[in-house]
């Protein structure tokens, strides 16, 4: 059985260290990242050994510079991360991020030698949720970026709602991801692809052995330390 990759998104918490590395112990690390608010992410590294560690955005400008409240993909790299979150539905919706910025900020990961995980997905409102789909994948991914990044697929209506994507449906939208992928260049067709939303210990195991992903990507259930663990020894 292949190994799935787990990647928490801690989001805007917990608020303080002290929970942080208590919740990251959680973790063996040997195919989990943790993405952590950027201020927790050194002590992690430094205090977890073997730790894996993600950033949840970076900034597109690839050197120092007038770029106030912004992290750029080098700072993460020299943290210690060997991942970023780019494209995430609440960076796109609240911070109105938009494909052209995405595709910047995957670019400019790559160049720190940080693998993007590129988050994609509809909401509920959009009838034609494939439509919505290709739109993020042919507005913000280049076909240099084929064989180097991750994608998680991360319907709007199933995150942080306790509602996940039913198996079959998300199945069916990793298939329909990959083959638009793959209009974009062969190598599109063997991206790793993640399921994201409402996650748990209960349905995990439908995403990676059932619906054929390669991984999950898990938020409120990342910040419970036991629920958190029981994931990782099923998924
Ligand atoms: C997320 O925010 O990426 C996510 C998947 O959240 P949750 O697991 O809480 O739905």
């Amino acid at each position: 059985m292949k190994k799935s990759l787990i990647v928490a998104n801690w989001k805007m918490n917990p608020q303080e260290l002290k929970e942080a590395k208590n919740i990251a112990l959680a973790s063996d690390f040997k195919n989990v990242v943790i993405c952590s608010p950027f201020v927790f992410l050194r002590e992690i590294k430094k205090t977890i050994k073997n730790a894996k560690i993600g950033g949840q955005n970076c900034f597109y400008e690839k050197l120092v510079g007038p770029f106030t409240g912004e992290v750029s993909a080098k700072m993460l790299k020299d943290v210690g991360c060997d991942y970023v979150i780019l494209g995430h539905s609440e960076r796109r919706e609240i911070f109105k991020e938009n494909h052209e910025e995405i595709k910047k900020k995957i670019k400019a990961a790559l160049a720190a030698k940080i693998t993007p995980i590129v988050c994609i997905g509809e909401d509920e409102g959009t009838k034609n949720g494939g439509e919505t789909i290709k739109k993020q994948i042919f507005g913000s991914i280049d076909k240099s970026f084929l064989s180097k990044i991750i994608i998680a697929y991360e319907p709007v209506f199933a995150i942080g709602t306790g509602k996940p994507c039913l198996p079959d449906l998300a199945e069916k939208r990793r298939v329909f991801i990959k083959s638009t992928l793959s209009k974009i260049g062969k190598k599109g067709e063997s991206l790793p692809i993640l399921y994201g939303g409402s996650v748990n210990s209960k349905n995990a195991i439908k995403y990676t052995q059932e619906a054929g992903f390669d991984g999950i990507l898990v938020g409120g259930a990342s910040l419970k330390k036991e629920e958190f663990k029981k994931i990782l020894s099923k998924a």
